[in-house]
């Protein structure tokens, strides 16, 4: 999305879920977990190796760049200190005594100093010119930062990082965090300094603590990549670079799914699309997984790698899985049609299975990018509706799966095409918001509180819907004229869409008392805004939530000793805590 000088390919858009795994991989103490990620200890492996040193000027990151390095052993031999840059204003004499970086950084932050347009390349459309050119300074700002430590400190490589961690800065478009990161150093051979890598971090929230983590490991991972630009003899994991190519980076993947629904009916074009051997496929195996790959999102496999020939144990099962296959759409400028595959339920994966694997798409999806998770959905929907839905339910009569596997077509001729459910799930607080009434169902872990939800009755409208749920499972009235509409998300466990709303209770009630529903409900409980901000954070740090087990070993090691945590990112309720949290 912007400057990318690195040759290598970026992975410009860290997840939570890489921060959780991060902090999670270790049996050590949380401290040292959270400290000595995985980017560092490589970071410093490299440098110790090569025998060459790094020095650091960060701004967001608030010094977690540096702390980290120092907590990976050794690195005393590669890294001498560095700087932390706040409030460029007011941080000129911390800048090595250099009054023209000063000045250089302070007009980086001006207007004006946004007319070099060619920095950027293709920014995403979504950001508002008050973003971009936001982001733009920190582009100059750390590039001129990187160049001028470089040379000061007399180092190898300077890691610079400008950004905005949290929701202090909210530039239209933007209410989660960024991060512009550079790192300077001299090519083998030469004795200038240049910047060798530059890359944009764009969050996909506002926590300060989890964006900070997840730019400084961007940072060690991009100084290892400038490294490998700087003198590519450096031994290396990854691909050897072509240094000629500048890319940009699809820092936030496509947000929506090209379903080309135009061409469904065409079976001409259908018929072409299903041949294209670079046709990709999510696997959905029986009605609950879908296959992953290394990196944790979707594998979407061509019927030219051989892994997916060894999911089926005979010729005719491969046969009736391709001729069952559902048209998604298509991906990227290459336009690669998409297909649904369903395996059943008892396939085997070899051992062989290329670093993939199957996971519960419930409880995976809402860790996938926004593009894949879309996806993830969409399979899961029509494998499911496809297997249920076998014959009319006009006529009975057996059906057979039409525009390219979308819509079922009985034999009299009546079609019928995949439906979603509205549900409602509400966030209920009281008239002032400083507490939320959360609730626990008897299929949550004890310490999991969540929003309420229900379904829409045929005849119902969403606002009666909320208002009727919240009565019927806590006995608490809401004021109808605050039920506001927040998000949505489709939920194809069978065929729900859940639609996310906030309503506030009267004020004459203050906190309602609660009466609940034993069928529906074990406790609910009015929570104090600063609980459920802690209990949020926790959730974060924990991960899995739902796995019990992944609970328990935090509390044994005596990570958490809490007694509340809220849903994982990513779902609704959560979306709705976020959401009243901000406020
Ligand atoms: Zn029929």
């Amino acid at each position: 999305m912007i400057v990318i000088r690195s040759p290598l390919r970026a992975r410009a858009l860290y997840s939570l879920r890489h921060v959780k795994r991060q902090l999670s991989s270790t049996t050590n103490s949380q401290q040292q977990s959270s400290l000595a990620t995985q980017p560092f200890q490589r970071l410093v492996e490299t440098l110790k190796s090569s025998t060459q040193t790094c020095t650091i000027i960060e701004s967001s990151c608030g010094g977690l760049i540096s702390s980290s390095l120092m907590s990976v052993p050794g690195s005393s031999r590669v890294y001498f200190g560095g700087t932390v840059a706040y409030s460029t204003k007011r941080a000129g004499k911390l800048l090595c005594g250099d009054e023209e970086l000063h000045d250089r950084l302070l007009k980086s932050t001006s207007p004006a100093a946004s007319d070099d347009d060619n920095m950027i390349v293709g920014v995403e459309e979504h950001l508002s010119e008050e973003t971009k050119a936001y982001i733009q300074s920190k582009v100059k700002w750390t590039q001129e930062a990187a160049l001028s430590y470089c040379k000061h400190m007399d180092t190898d490589f300077t890691i610079a990082e400008g950004g905005a961690t949290g929701p202090t800065f909210h530039p239209e478009g933007m209410k989660a965090g960024f991060a512009v990161l550079a790192v300077a150093g001299r090519r083998s051979g030469q004795d200038d300094v240049e910047i060798l890598a530059q890359k944009l971090v764009l969050s996909t929230h506002g926590d300060r603590e989890m964006n900070m983590r997840l730019y400084a490991d961007a940072a060690a991972e991009l100084c290892v990549e400038a490294m490998n630009i700087a003198n590519p003899s450096i031994e290396m994991t990854t691909e050897q670079p072509d240094t000629n190519q500048v890319q940009s980076t699809n820092v936030t993947d496509k947000l929506y799914l090209d379903r080309s629904s135009h061409l469904r009916s065409d079976a001409e074009v259908m018929k072409e699309l299903y041949n294209r051997s670079d046709a990709q496929h999510v696997i959905v195996k029986g009605a609950s997984e879908v296959l992953l790959g290394s990196d944790d999102q979707l594998s979407l496999p061509t019927l030219e790698q051989p892994f997916l020939g060894t999911l089926f144990e005979t010729d005719d099962a491969k046969k009736e899985a391709l001729e069952n296959r559902t048209f998604l759409g298509r991906l990227g400028d290459e336009q690669t049609p998409l297909f649904a595959m369903y395996l059943p339920e008892d396939t085997n994966v070899s051992s062989d299975s290329n670093n993939s694997y199957f996971a519960n798409t419930r409880s995976r999806a809402p860790m996938l990018s926004p593009l894949h998770n879309e996806i993830a959905l969409t399979a899961t929907a029509y494998v499911n509706w496809r297997d249920s839905h076998r014959f009319c339910t006009r006529c009975g009569s057996p059906v057979e799966f039409v525009q390219g596997g979308t819509c079922a077509k009985c034999t009299s001729g009546h079609m019928a095409w995949p439906r979603q459910d509205p549900s409602i799930i509400v966030l209920v607080t009281n008239a002032e918001s400083t507490h939320a009434l959360l609730a626990r169902s008897p299929r949550h872990p004890s310490y999991l509180y969540t929003a309420l939800a229900g379904f829409v009755e045929p005849g119902e409208n969403m606002e009666t819907a909320v208002a009727r749920e919240v009565h019927e499972e806590v006995g608490v009235n809401v004021n109808h004229h605050s039920i506001n509409y927040i998000s949505s998300q489709a939920w194809p466990f069978p065929q729900s869409c859940m639609i996310g709303f906030h309503a506030k209770t009267n004020a004459a009630d203050g906190l309602a008392s609660i009466n609940i529903d034993p069928e529906e409900i074990v406790d609910a409980r009015w929570f104090e805004k600063e609980d459920v901000y802690l209990a949020a954070r926790d959730t974060d740090m924990m991960g899995a939530v739902l796995d019990r087990q992944v609970v328990e070993a935090q509390q044994a090691n005596g990570n958490w000793t809490g007694s509340l945590l809220v849903p994982s990112k990513g779902v609704l309720a959560r979306t709705l805590v976020d959401h009243w949290l901000e406020e």
